[in-house]
């Protein structure tokens, strides 16, 4: 959606704000589920290494583990984003306009 600055005329953009705090808030709600994360990934692991005997369990498990924790960080982050995207369009709404840094509101 292109918007014009109502002070100078020229395409205003939509103000990251939400985006930027969702993006925050989501690793840190996706890097608290890691726990949980970490605990499937591991016993993913532990399923898929035990095909190559005891060694691979362990090897499965702690790789499962590791992958599972950084997937729920990457996930949370992911959510967040667009989340906080939706909130810059539907709730906040504040445009900026880079010519003549007028803020304003639709
Ligand atoms: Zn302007």
């Amino acid at each position: 959606m292109q918007v014009k600055c109502p002070k100078c005329g020229n395409e205003a953009y939509l103000e990251n704000m939400g985006r930027a705090t969702g993006t925050v808030v989501g690793a840190a709600a996706g890097a608290a589920s890691t726990i949980t994360g970490a605990a499937a990934g591991g016993k993913a692991g532990a399923i898929v290494g035990s095909f190559f005997g005891p060694v691979g369990i362990g090897v499965g498990a702690a790789a499962g583990v590791l992958l599972g924790a950084l997937s729920a960080a990457f996930g949370g982050g992911c959510i967040g984003h667009k989340v906080g995207e939706l909130i810059d369009e539907n709730v906040i709404g504040m445009y900026h306009c880079p010519h003549c840094d007028h803020t304003f509101s639709l």
